[in-house]
């Protein structure tokens, strides 16, 4: 069976560690690697090899950085669909989407490209007489990144361009449920001239993530993952004096006013709510009926829920995949149960879904539930599966509060032809990403992600303009040099003065 090791220092390292995780095919329902879980040993090598590699690559000009950051783009490009099937591979979702995640991480790396634009910093004259003042945005050392199972190109995506193009070195420990992709990712830095112990890779669990959280060494980590886990993260990163971003997870809720395109509305939230199935965490997994199209919707959605084409990532006509593993699946499948018990009415069941020759493959079908209500745990808890709750509410108001009452807060939408109502919902909502007449509103690279609640732990979002603040420090400099040296002109040489 094949063995995902770490990448340290430019190669392949094994490490120490006994202990081994296991990737499974979510298609097929098989075991098709393991992957070293490393030790805190294994760890601190990663970060002593990021250390050592700091000092010469924060000083090369920013200009070089980002010529390295096209090289990799153009290599991303070139490998685009053997990056894609890893992550089908591994993650289970299907092949255009994944190929659009791929996309949205490599448009952070063209944004790093922009790195000397981005860190050219400000200058004021004269802030005193014969008084300068100016200030630059200088690199933290070593950076590192935890990532979840749902994005395994993209997330990482979002923190290692900007972190290295900003001068840092990097230690990355991925989901240890699909670790492969970014060890390609590291073998494609290197071969775009990226210099050894820039970028490392360490794959791992707990132990690992704790090896990291402790190590005096570590700058500031970039987290995206479950709430719980974040708090976690943001807590004692802090204790031990370190930068910190935690992205945790989320509820989407997507309002749906009664004088909306309900067609478009209705496209945008199967795509929102099936797509991946629902492992996003900007997935909308509740819809807010207002007023009286309560009814219209269930009955549009529930045709397309059972119309959903569930098969294996790789099949071109899947929209959606399995779930990545069988305890996810189980856990997913158990929330349905519970939504039933709390009372809500399940209109589409989705739960004993099978696919003939994929019999052991981790899937359920798109589930729907109506009559969803504030108490239930279905609506409060992130169950990250294919399970959409359609909520009543009689008017704008009462959809904003339930909106503004949840515990999280990473993404919303409104659907409505009354700009009036979009405005005041965008303005009014206690949401990190807004989206009006758009499903899932991701900011473009060049903005910055993140929620606000309970769906991130800090201040600073990730990637765009927050990315190049989060892996910098800001240095101001005043001076004065003394003034008028030279009044008359010269013409012999100072030195025969
Ligand atoms: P997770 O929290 O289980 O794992 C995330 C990372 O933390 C992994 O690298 C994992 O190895 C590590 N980890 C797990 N348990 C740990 C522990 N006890 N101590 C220390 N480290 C630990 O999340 P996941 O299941 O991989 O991903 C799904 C979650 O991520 C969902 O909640 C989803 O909403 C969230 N997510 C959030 C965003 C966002 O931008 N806010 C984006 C993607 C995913």
């Amino acid at each position: 069976m094949k063995t995902i090791h770490h990448f340290i220092d430019g190669k392949s390292f094994s490490g120490d560690s006994k202990r081994l995780g296991k990737i499974f095919n979510p298609a097929i329902g098989e075991q098709t690697a393991e992957v070293k879980l490393a030790t805190t040993n294994d760890v601190t090598d990663a970060v002593n090899n990021a250390k050592k590699a700091f000092d010469e690559w924060s000083n090369k000009p920013p200009l070089h950085r980002a010529r390295i950051m096209f090289k990799f783009k153009e290599l991303i490009e070139k490998n685009e669909d053997e990056l894609t099937k890893i992550i089908v591979s591994e993650h289970g979702k299907v092949y255009e989407d994944a190929k659009g995640s791929l996309t949205r991480g490599l448009e952070v790396v063209e944004y790093a490209c922009g790195i000397p634009q981005l860190l050219k910093g400000e200058f004021t004259e004269n802030v005193g007489t014969n008084v300068d003042s100016w200030s630059v945005r200088q690199p933290l050392g070593v950076c590192a990144g935890i990532t979840p199972f749902n994005f395994p190109a993209m997330v990482p995506m979002w923190m290692f361009p900007m972190a290295i193009a900003c001068g840092n070195t990097f230690v990355l420990k991925p989901s240890e449920k699909d670790p492969s992709c970014s060890i390609r990712l590291a073998e494609l830095l290197q071969d775009a001239g990226l210099p050894d112990g820039v970028f490392n890779v360490i794959n791992g669990d707990k132990e690992a993530v704790d090896a990291l959280i402790n190590n005096k060494d570590v700058a500031a980590i970039s987290f995206v993952g479950s709430t719980p886990i974040a708090k976690y993260i943001y807590e004692n990163c802090a204790k031990n004096e370190k930068r910190v971003q935690a992205l945790g997870g989320a509820k989407n809720h997507c309002v749906i006013m009664p004088d909306c395109d309900l067609d478009q509305a209705v496209n945008g939230l199967m795509g929102a709510a099936y797509g991946s199935a629902g492992e996003r965490c900007m997935a909308q997994s509740v819809a807010v009926a207002v007023g009286n199209i309560g009814d219209k919707l269930v009955e549009k959605l529930s045709k397309k829920v059972e119309a959903l084409k569930v098969g294996p990532g790789m099949d071109r006509q899947s929209e959606m995949g399995p779930l990545i593993t069988k305890e996810h699946l189980s856990k997913v499948r158990g929330y349905v149960d519970l939504g039933i018990k709390e009372g809500a009415k399940l209109v589409v069941d989705g739960r004993n879904f099978k696919i003939q020759g994929y019999e052991k493959g981790f899937y359920i079908g798109g589930c729907l539930f109506d009559n969803v209500k504030k108490n239930m745990r279905i609506y409060k808890e992130e169950i990250f599966g294919p399970v959409l709750s359609v909520v009543r509410a009689k008017d704008f108001d009462e959809a904003l509060n339930l909106v503004n009452d949840h515990e999280f807060g990473n993404g919303v939408s409104i659907f409505t032809r009354d700009g009036d109502a979009g405005r005041t919902f965008s303005n009014k909502s206690k949401i990190g990403m807004v989206g009006i007449n758009i499903p899932i509103p991701v900011p473009m690279a060049f903005h910055s992600f993140g929620g606000w609640k309970r769906s991130l732990f800090g201040d600073q979002h990730m990637h765009g303009p927050e990315g190049v603040r989060f892996y910098t420090k800001l240095k101001t400099i005043t001076s004065r040099w003394p003034s008028g040296l030279r009044t008359d002109p010269e013409f012999v040489m100072p030195t025969m003065k």
